[in-house]
């Protein structure tokens, strides 16, 4: 049963790595429900990249605190998240 254990612990280090974050820097942005950066081995937010979707796991180019490229995104490929979002930046 030794190897049951070792196989539990290994998808549970999978999902965890499969995890994406904000990035590091506060940015107000709503998109950042929506995306997000993944962590390296170290357990540091690699934000200096392209984000990662959460719903469709696409990797999105996108420079720094721009975001217009993942509102594109949603709107492209997630309506209706796309008109959430938009509900939530009127506020
Ligand atoms: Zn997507």
């Amino acid at each position: 049963m030794l190897h049951d254990c070792t196989t539990m612990t290994e998808e549970q280090q999978q999902r965890d790595s499969n995890a994406l974050y904000p990035p590091k820097k506060r940015l107000k942005s709503a998109v950042w429900d929506y995306f997000g950066y993944p962590k390296d081995a170290e357990g540091v937010i690699q934000d200096y990249g392209s984000p990662f979707c959460k719903t469709c796991r696409k990797q999105i180019a996108a420079r720094g605190s721009n975001t217009s490229n993942l509102l594109q995104h949603l709107r492209d490929h997630h309506p209706a998240l796309h008109a959430e979002i938009k509900v939530g930046l009127h506020i």
